[in-house]
């Protein structure tokens, strides 16, 4: 017997197992709703004209490629850092926040994961039930006990917000609780302000460390209205983790580009939490890569870019509640007296549609059209070509 001879198959990835399926089907008119990617209308992953023209930039003036710092690009991490909290709030101005470049959303989440892990090995993390699937994987794999909160409701199809309350209160001080920032995933339903208010409150006071993932900035309400629940937890004072990622908003999902920032109660233990932090990331990965950092970063420092990335940014966020009101409206004439309303509710680029395994199953089978065995769609996955015959075969398998 060798290493290898007891190894077993590894499960597969259920989402990326849907996309090889898809592939594979023959039929021309097939459908991938399962997908996590942003699709322009012409069911195209899109290539944003300031990430075009932020390159064009940075061609003119080559660089070579030297290491980047272990925390990353400064002038991406500044800017990462004055968009996440805003240039004007209390962090920054008093130097209490850090900001490192982090391979995505994950990379992020798994440096705060490992960090955390160091300084605070025997508190529990807790996320929403349910979640995107890689946040247990993530921290089960840094060495943490991993719990779900209540969070999704069927049955009123938005968040069992009593129960989510309820599960805070009882958690012991110290424990991790990992909130989606906006738009979240899988399921589309958010907190609303009030609800915010209430769980920052008892965050606060029970002593609990707030790790918000924040991976889909702008592609609820808006880039300020999305980021607002930051503002609010830094506001509120203690410690606060938050990643982020760029890989949605700026469609550079095969750059890698996102940032861990950590607010912390004063500039001294700001500048103790980043030298650890750099520890963390020389022995993941010693520096990260200097491409996307630098086309994110150009893009956010001139203003002119700046202001195309947001007008894209609200393009996409537009053209998916169009999609959403599409499918309603569509959904009302093909099956009437079903109620589809709350699509509309739903935030971000999926939607918790209520279909279930079986009829995820028949769309497969009988209409090639591809969702995850949850009911989770893509509504990004949507467009002017392919809604009407989604909607047809939903309201056949209904
Ligand atoms: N968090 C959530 C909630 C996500 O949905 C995703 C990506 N689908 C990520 C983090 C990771 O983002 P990235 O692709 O930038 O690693």
């Amino acid at each position: 017997a060798s290493l290898f001879t007891a190894i077993e198959m590894a499960p597969r990835d259920p989402i990326l197992g849907i996309t090889e399926a898809f592939n594979a089907d023959k039929n021309p008119n097939k459908v991938n709703l399962g997908v996590g990617v942003y699709y322009d209308d012409n069911g195209k992953v899109p290539l944003l004209d300031c990430v075009r023209k932020a390159e064009a930039q940075l061609m003119e003036k080559p660089t070579p490629r030297s290491y980047l710092p272990i925390d990353g690009l400064a002038a991406y991490d500044k800017a990462v850092q004055e968009l996440v909290f805003g240039a004007d709030s209390a962090v920054v101005q008093e130097k209490r926040a850090v900001t490192v470049q982090a391979l995505g959303g994950t990379g992020a989440l798994k440096i705060g994961a490992d960090f955390l892990k160091r300084f605070s090995p025997d508190s529990q993390v807790w996320i929403s039930d349910p979640s995107w699937e890689n946040h247990r994987a993530l921290f089960e794999s840094a060495g943490f006990v991993v719990n779900n909160y209540p969070y999704y409701d069927a049955a009123t199809r938005g968040v069992n917000f009593t129960g989510m309350l309820n599960a805070l209160k009882e958690m012991p001080a110290g424990s991790i609780v990992l909130l989606h920032a906006c738009c979240h995933n899988p399921t589309g339903a958010d907190l609303t302000e009030e609800q915010w208010t209430d769980v920052i409150n008892v965050v606060s006071q029970r002593g609990l460390i707030p790790f918000l993932d924040m991976a889909y900035q702008g592609f609820g309400d808006g880039i300020e209205e999305d980021g607002k629940v930051v503002r609010r937890f830094a506001e509120a004072g203690g410690p606060l983790f938050v990643s982020n990622s760029f890989s949605k908003s700026f469609s550079l999902y095969g750059e890698r580009v996102g940032a861990l920032s950590i607010a912390a109660v004063s500039a001294e233990e700001a500048a103790r939490v980043l030298s650890q932090l750099k520890r963390v990331v020389r022995t993941n990965y010693s520096n990260p890569p200097i491409h996307g950092g630098q086309v994110v970063a150009t893009s956010l420092a001139n203003p002119e870019l700046r202001k195309l990335w947001e007008d894209e940014l609200a393009g996409m966020r537009v053209r998916i509640r169009e999609m959403r009101q599409e499918l309603v409206k569509k959904l009302k004439e093909k099956a009437p007296g079903k109620d589809f309303d709350f699509v509309i509710k739903q935030r971000g680029m999926f939607s918790y549609s209520g279909l279930t395994k079986e009829q995820v199953g028949r769309l497969r089978d009988e209409f090639s059209i591809y969702a995850v065995d949850t009911g989770r769609i893509c509504v990004a996955a949507l467009n002017s070509r392919n809604i009407d015959a989604v909607v047809d075969a939903i309201a056949k398998v209904l």
